[in-house]
């Protein structure tokens, strides 16, 4: 044939023809490479289902065991399919659906091989539709998340393993500082007892006494233990609150010790945040009782102000009292650690237990102070 001569009907349709043999072959190779998991039916109801080796692969069958997979015979296959937890049904695997429904479906499904090997593989199904927009067969395309999902059950079992372990501690620490107190208050008023019935003998006395503060210690340590504890467990109860009023409430108990103090404390107006009010009461309480506490040798001077955030707020509470040194500025809101000794009362717990408050509130809190000039401890709730 002439290459200029002008190609007939039957030669270009011919020649047509072969071009889309050439690229059907194509697609068909590219379709049994790919690694991805394919699967074709064969008939618009998706009884027949022919998948690529990737597939077969991956649900340990033979490539040429192209049998009707979701058919009658589905229970002779070497695996079953499970869709959360429970297995499916032939009429509801995804192709199927798609047949049925005309529509595309998304789905997950675990596949369980009889040789226990097991995936999860995650895809979705399509109906090819014909002119007249019937469905003609249907395709599904999946990927492979086992690895994926492995490591969420992991995250998960670890998140709850935590999660228990940290409540079972939380009721371990209430329960023992609970239950410690009672033994404790039968030494304290028998040893009162003894302090009273040998009142005239001065170094016995003496010795009660010691039994006596020794019991009060242990006492307020235990006290201090159990509000840590406390605090730490059972919900918040969270509802919008003025920090003023939180403020105030906290300011009310420690009225006596600013007056002893001949203390002045002023602050801004404060936000209004959704927390615990009691628990940001005792917060501001612990914060301004440190300020009275670690006072100079001027009189105190407290001042609370509020900062707004892109999206917290930022509460702090300034004093003119000894600072602290920025080595301890971490140290300082451990559970019993301070830096003085019996020369100033305390425990230890105060600054422990506001860090669980704000924690406890999604936040965060530290302290500013150069060691010299007075200290500023701020803190950071979520708006
Ligand atoms: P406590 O007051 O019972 O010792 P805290 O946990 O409240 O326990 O404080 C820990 C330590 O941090 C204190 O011992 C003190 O040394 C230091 N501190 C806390 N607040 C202040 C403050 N406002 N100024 C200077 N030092 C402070």
């Amino acid at each position: 044939m002439d290459a200029h001569e002008p190609l007939n009907d039957i030669d270009r349709l011919k020649q047509e023809n072969s071009e889309l043999r050439a690229r059907l072959a194509d697609l068909e190779t590219i379709i049994m490479r790919m690694p991805v998991p394919i699967a074709i039916s064969e008939d618009a109801e998706s009884t027949k289902i022919e998948v690529n080796p990737a597939f077969a692969a991956l649900l340990g069958i033979d490539t040429d065991m192209n049998a009707s997979l979701m058919g009658e015979s589905a229970a002779d296959l070497p695996f079953h399919v499970y869709r959360n937890g429970k297995r499916v049904a032939g009429r509801e695997m995804p192709q199927q659906r798609a047949s049925r429904t005309g529509r595309e479906v998304h789905d997950e499904l675990e596949i369980v091989r009889d040789d226990g090997v097991h995936y999860f593989i995650y895809g979705s199904a399509k109906p090819l539709f014909d002119e007249e927009g019937q469905v003609r067969r249907t395709f599904s395309a999946f990927v492979d998340v086992t690895e994926r999902k492995r490591a969420e059950k992991a995250l998960e079992e670890s998140m709850q393993a935590l999660h228990h372990a940290n409540e079972e501690l939380q009721q371990f620490a209430y329960a023992a500082s609970h239950d410690l107190q009672e033994p404790l208050r039968s030494i304290g008023s028998y040893a009162q007892l003894l302090q009273r019935r040998y009142a005239d003998d001065a170094e016995a006395s003496e010795y009660a006494g010691f039994m006596v503060d020794g019991v009060a210690r242990m006492s307020t340590l235990i006290h201090d233990l159990l509000v840590y504890s406390r605090v730490g467990s059972g919900a918040l109860r969270r509802r919008p609150a003025a920090l003023d009023n939180a403020l105030q409430w906290g300011l009310l108990n420690l009225e006596r010790s600013i007056r002893e103090q001949n203390a002045t404390v002023t602050y801004d107006t404060l936000p209004e945040l959704i927390v615990d009010e009691g628990q940001i009461s005792q917060l501001f309480q612990n914060l301004i009782g440190n300020s009275l506490k670690y006072r100079a040798t001027l009189p105190p001077l407290i001042h609370v102000s509020a900062d707004e955030a892109m999206d917290e707020w930022i509460i702090t509470v300034r004093d003119n009292g000894i600072g602290v040194d920025p080595k301890f500025h971490q140290h300082i809101f451990g559970v019993f650690k301070r830096l003085h000794g019996r020369e100033v009362p305390g425990t230890g717990m105060g600054l422990a237990i506001c860090r669980r408050i704000v924690e406890s509130h999604a936040g965060r809190i530290w302290v500013e102070s150069d060691g010299k000039n007075g200290s500023a401890f701020r803190f950071a709730l979520p708006k």
